[in-house]
């Protein structure tokens, strides 16, 4: 078997008869143990067989790693965190089900910055994450272990999670395609909860059809999530046929253009895209979102608040550790929390309560749904114009591990694309279009309105087989 192979490449092999689903778990097992020592992109490694009992769904044989915030029955499940450390999940989230349902293995768990919140994978309480392309970068986070391990080529593909990022960032420094979708296609039951208005599980490939493969096995009603949205499952492989729909007409978003924020060799790639995308016979327009820029604002104020108040129940009394030596009850409380943050999510629970106490709501919380409606309404009418939207996924390249560590804002920044779309539920697609002269991967990302999926995928596609960007793969894995 070759490394980097694709899923689609793999269940051809599978129907061929070519290899059993046994001799490919194998495969990937021995690269993992390997390479990951390495890149510590996976904490957990299962060794007894999980393999669903069919083979025959649109996944079967498949191997995969989930991010460790999404519930695996009788799994430690730790979003990363010391608090969790002794949690098992006593069951199994939706998207575990609908992987196994597809016939789809988990092979372990991966590493993530601490209950997702992060962009360089750095704070997980399990230590940090390479990137495969540059062993002195970070892969990007919050999903750091899901990209890195597939970048890597351990697994084929894998699920992370997104609320403002941390799957499309990740994707886009690790060469990969990465999906936030609509809020509420894809099932939150059992995931470990960060902003519940925004988190959505995604998926991490090599290439747009893989991509597309797991949606398909992801996507749909689940009872066991309110939010879930009333849509029927559906093949999201089916338009993909290599070309644009007719009459496309692409945005391009306003800021994306003649910033300075922007790295030279990333603006070269973005142009060179929208070049593509016209030879493929779309129209482009430039198209200004005025308020996309108090995007981070928002994304601030909601998902501090909604930490603070969904990282309530982590005290020491219901999950996972509990500090021995307290006197009493309060001081159990305080100790434990205080024993099993880190230092990013200490700073975002004191930020969101402090948002939400009663003295301030008003300034800071109330203001942000303002401007959040404000930001919807900007896209909504964008989308009257325009069919997608496009922008790079992320500003930078990848950070040196360890340069932003001290410096939170500027890793705040550096979701300046990635969190206007979560805050208002609208679906993304990051997918890469190029490589700067060191070799590091960069990001296009496409944005679509609600449930645009199908259309993001065919569009995505037709970029993808026309370039080889998704063809390369990181030194030192072959
Ligand atoms: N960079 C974002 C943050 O730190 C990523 C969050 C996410 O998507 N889970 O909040």
């Amino acid at each position: 078997m070759k490394p980097f192979i694709t899923i689609k490449e793999l269940k051809e092999k599978l129907q061929n008869k070519e290899c059993t689903p046994q001799e490919i778990k194998q495969f990937y097992l021995d690269r993992i143990k390997q390479y990951d020592s390495e890149l510590n992109s996976i904490i957990e490694t299962f060794n007894e067989d999980n393999s669903p009992k069919k083979d025959d769904g649109i996944l079967g044989g498949i191997p995969f790693v989930h991010k460790d915030n999404i519930s695996m029955k009788g799994k430690a499940t730790t979003s990363g965190s010391n608090i969790l450390k002794k949690y098992k999940a006593t069951y199994n989230s939706t998207a575990i089900n609908r992987m196994s349902e597809a016939g789809a293995e988990s092979l372990g768990r991966a590493n993530m910055d601490e209950f997702a919140m992060g962009s360089t994978g750095e704070f997980s309480a399990y230590g940090i994450t390479k990137n495969p392309w540059d062993h002195s970068r970070t892969p990007g986070g919050s999903s750091s272990g899901s990209a890195s391990a597939v970048a890597a080529g351990l697994v084929p593909f894998s699920l992370g999670s997104e609320t403002g990022g941390s799957v499309r960032m990740p994707a886009a420094f690790c060469g990969l395609v990465g999906l936030y979708p609509t809020f509420g296609l894809h099932s939150r039951n059992g995931v470990i909860a960060f902003t519940s208005s925004n988190d959505q599980v995604g998926p991490l490939t090599k290439t747009v059809y893989d991509n597309a493969l797991v949606t398909s096995a992801l996507a749909g009603k689940d009872p066991m999530d309110s939010t879930s949205l009333q849509v029927e499952p559906k093949d999201y492989t089916k338009k993909l046929n290599g070309k644009l729909p007719e009459n496309l007409t692409i945005g391009i978003i306003k800021d994306a253009i003649n910033n300075d924020s922007i790295d030279p060799e990333i603006a070269t790639a973005f142009d060179e895209s929208i070049k593509q995308l016209e030879k493929l016979g779309a129209k482009t327009k430039i198209i200004e979102i005025p308020h996309l820029k108090d995007g981070i604002a928002v994304y601030f104020i909601a998902s501090r608040a909604e930490a603070a108040s969904n990282l309530a129940r982590f005290d020491g009394s219901l999950y996972g550790n509990r500090v021995e030596d307290a006197a009493a009850l309060q001081e159990m409380y305080t100790k434990t929390r205080h024993d099993g943050f880190g230092v990013e999510v200490k700073r975002r629970i004191i930020t969101g309560n402090y948002a939400l106490s009663s003295a301030h709501q008003d300034d800071f919380y109330e203001q942000a749904n303002h401007v959040r409606s404000m930001i919807r309404a900007e896209f909504l009418k964008a989308f009257e114009e325009v069919d997608l939207l496009i922008s790079p996924t992320t500003p930078t390249f990848p950070f040196k591990l360890g340069e932003l560590i001290d410096d939170p804002i500027t890793m705040y920044l550096a979701d300046y694309f990635l969190v206007p779309n979560c805050v208002i539920g609208t679906p993304a697609l990051s997918l890469p279009c190029g490589y700067s002269q060191k070799g590091l991967p960069i990001g296009l990302q496409f944005l679509g309105p609600r449930l645009s999926e199908e259309l993001i995928y065919q569009v995505a596609y037709a970029f993808e087989q026309s370039t080889d960007h998704h063809l390369r793969n990181p030194k030192g894995y072959e």
